[in-house]
């Protein structure tokens, strides 16, 4: 059996012939099996989607109660026959609930990874190395420049600045699943123990991390406020809100983003951001490189992202490798804060 009789890839993603199923697809698809919840990978309208327990309720909060035809929770860990295959689902440790797929036929392993990152995370389940033939990884930061460092430190620069202008509020960008509660926890664990503002996007999410019992601390909504009490304070937000009208009813507002691009200082310039935070959810190059050697696999598919520069990589390691050019995945996801957002 090779590789590509167990996953191939196709327009739609990543195909499972003998299990009758895609991974990710990005168009309907009769099964799915959806790695995480982000709204490139999990999209709604496929008829039957197997993923874990939080990226089901995560899908069912965006998308609404019928965004599948039928549902099943997948436990990590846990091992299920699909046609020829089995399935079993790992932790990927890039936002809650998210999972590395292994799909295994005649003694034959690929490991779909989605998006992750083996760094520690106090909101989701850590990153699980899965021994393999076949790695799928994702190639998000996959350029040397990338190094993401101690998210701590990050946490730091915002506190200093916070006590630096007591008089100014802190706007603090941040993807609405996964990134704003993964900084609100670092601000807890560094002892910041006043309340935490939210910009309306934020909230089912976030009250969603809470209820799987990831303590956040005191929230409050922005709309809630005056513009008095929003001095000193921090507020986190959909990253497009940053640039946005709303940003209006706070006093001297000073904008934060939280995202692994700003090791790019054009890029936070350009978004006129003053305080850039590198703050990944995704493996940085050096986590990328070690991820892939520790699998053990011997051949690489590589996607979404720089994956020229990975490909090449694994070239000069005696790897295998090819791109997938699956067109769909982005970066992460930020969706318009319109609908879900406060008045
Ligand atoms: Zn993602
Ligand atoms: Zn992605």
């Amino acid at each position: 059996m090779r590789p590509e009789d167990i996953l191939v890839p196709t327009p739609a993603g990543v195909c499972c012939k003998l299990g009758a199923f895609h991974i990710d697809p990005t168009r309907p698809v009769e099964r799915a099996l959806i790695t995480h919840a982000h709204s490139d990978h999990a999209r709604a309208g496929h008829g039957a989607v197997l993923a874990t327990q939080e990226t089901l309720d995560l899908m069912r909060l965006r998308y609404g109660e019928n965004f599948a035809g039928s549902t099943q929770a997948a436990a990590y860990g846990e091992s299920l026959a699909l046609g020829g295959a089995k399935v079993t689902f790992h932790p990927a440790g890039h936002v809650l609930g998210s999972a590395l797929i292994a799909v295994e036929a005649d003694g034959l392993r690929v490991v779909a990874s989605g998006d992750y990152k083996n760094v520690a995370d106090p909101t989701c389940a850590p990153f699980e190395l899965v021994p393999c033939d076949v790695f799928i990884t994702e190639a998000t930061f996959a350029l040397p420049v990338f190094r993401h460092g101690e998210p701590g430190g990050e946490i730091a620069k915002l506190l200093r600045s916070v006590a630096l202008f007591p008089e100014r509020a802190h706007l603090v960008g941040a993807y609405s699943l996964g990134k704003a509660q993964r900084v609100i926890a670092l601000l807890r664990r560094a002892g910041y123990d006043a309340p935490v503002y939210l910009h309306g996007a934020m909230e089912k999410i976030t009250r969603y991390y809470e209820s799987r019992g990831i303590a956040l601390g005191e929230l409050r909504l922005v709309s809630g406020a005056t513009k008095q009490n929003l001095a000193g304070t921090i507020t986190i937000c959909p990253p497009s809100a940053l640039n946005d009208l709303w940003t209006r009813r706070f006093p001297d507002p000073l904008a934060a983003f939280a995202s692994g691009w700003m090791r790019v200082r054009a890029r936070a310039r350009q978004q006129g951001v003053s305080l850039p935070l590198v703050i990944s959810d995704h493996a940085d190059w050096d986590g990328l490189t070690a991820t892939i050697a520790a699998t053990g696999a011997g051949e690489i598919w590589v996607t979404h992202g720089q994956e020229d520069a990975l490909v090449h990589w694994c070239g000069t390691r005696g790897l295998k490798a090819r791109p997938l050019d699956i067109v769909g995945y982005g970066d992460e996801d930020d969706e318009p804060v319109s609908g879900e957002a406060e008045a």
